[in-house]
């Protein structure tokens, strides 16, 4: 095989020769951020695009997470997966917030309700679920115990930009959701990040919020911090957006290529999508379970002696680290799926400009090592 590094994923990014008219027109206007016209456009192309009825634009996805859980007043404790990227329990931390982490669900890596309820006390206000891999979590089940229990939901949606469930925007769930822009995911303005909110109370004290706190000139309405996403990223995002359907379609191809050719490798086991959901193929995860001849860290070294870069998404788990691992929920008996999952699951490279053929040689050595 060839030198080249694969990586597990790469940043899609528009013809450099369309950003420079967005460039021109920052430097004519000299309004570099602070609600510029590109951050208003976005706003109000993405809500389009998305099938949401707000949205707030942030500097990237971890601001946007902590502004989130401020803006809706949360307190105590947070029912949240150990099965996530840091930033969705280091977002509590900073809020001085308690995780209370429940397992995952063996099949889907989602939080699993049926685990919520047991873990709720008179401190819960409110769960954090994760849609992992931009897959949809049980969201119907999940507001049943929000509203019996009288909790807030906000969803870190960081993998789930564009995913719909029976037709409808998966960023409609719950309270809030939260999206990242940044560079790694499905849809990018390098850094960035967002709120999807129901109304236009919830969105203006999210933009009071995002600026400091300020109403208007004079007035400042709570302790608010500099969340604001510039023009420069914005406008990135406006010139995104006219290639995210054509990168969606890419990835799906990508997945759907990986799926064929793993089908029948002994030991491997893939991530269903379910038939009302219309992913983004924003990841794709295979689980290297006992049946294969090594383990999932030996074929994670093996796929990088032939330059190619999987990622052990999620490991080590939240719930493993120091700040978190003396927590009661942080005990590993009671979150035995997500231990699972964090020692077994390897994501394969996806990005829109990853070729079909690099997709097949890939499948090639996992098939060859599954031989022994
Ligand atoms: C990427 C990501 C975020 C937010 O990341 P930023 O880099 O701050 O935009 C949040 N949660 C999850 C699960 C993520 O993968």
């Amino acid at each position: 095989m060839d030198n080249r590094k694969i990586y597990v994923t790469q940043p899609a990014l528009p013809p450099l020769a369309e950003f420079i008219p967005y460039l021109q027109e920052i430097w004519n206007s000299k309004t570099l951020t602070n609600n510029g016209p590109y951050h208003q456009q976005l706003e109000k192309a993405l809500c389009e695009y998305l099938g949401v009825p707000h949205i707030a634009l942030f500097c990237n996805g971890t601001i946007a997470l902590m502004t989130a859980l401020k803006a809706l007043r949360i307190q105590g404790e947070v029912i949240t997966t150990p099965y996530s990227f840091v930033c969705t329990s280091h977002s509590l931390l900073w809020n001085d917030l308690q995780p209370v982490f429940v397992d995952v669900d063996p099949v889907t890596l989602n939080l699993d309700p049926r685990r919520i309820e047991e873990a709720i006390t008179p401190q819960t206000s409110a769960i954090l679920p994760v849609h992992c891999y931009g897959l949809p979590v049980n969201t119907v089940e999940i507001q049943r115990i929000a509203d019996v229990y009288g909790l807030k939901v906000i969803y870190d949606a960081a993998h789930a930009f564009g995913v719909k469930q029976k037709g409808e925007s998966i960023l409609n769930a719950g309270d809030l959701s939260v999206l990242s822009l940044h560079a790694t995911k499905v849809f990018n303005t390098f850094e960035g990040g967002a709120i999807i909110c129901q109304d236009e109370k919830t969105k203006q004290r999210i933009d009071y919020l995002k600026n400091f706190g300020f109403a208007d000139e004079v007035t400042v309405m709570a302790p608010g911090i500099n969340g604001k996403m510039s023009e420069l990223n914005a406008a990135m995002g406006l010139l995104q957006l006219k290639y995210v359907d054509e990168a969606i379609e890419k990835r799906l191809r990508i997945q759907a290529l990986y799926r064929e050719l793993l089908a029948d490798v002994r030991g491997i086991e893939q991530l269903a999508v379910p038939d009302d959901v219309e992913w983004n193929g924003a990841y794709f995860p295979v689980f290297v379970n006992g049946h294969y001849p090594i383990s999932r860290d030996a074929l994670y070294a093996r796929l990088q002696e032939h330059g190619i870069h999987g990622r052990r998404y999620f490991f080590p788990l939240i719930s493993s680290m120091p700040m978190y691992r003396g927590l009661p929920s942080a005990n590993p008996r009671k979150l035995p799926n997500a231990h699972q999952a964090a020692e077994k699951v390897l994501c394969l490279p996806i990005f829109p400009d990853l070729a079909l053929e690099d997709v097949a040689k890939i499948c090639v050595i996992i098939d060859e090592a599954s031989r022994g």
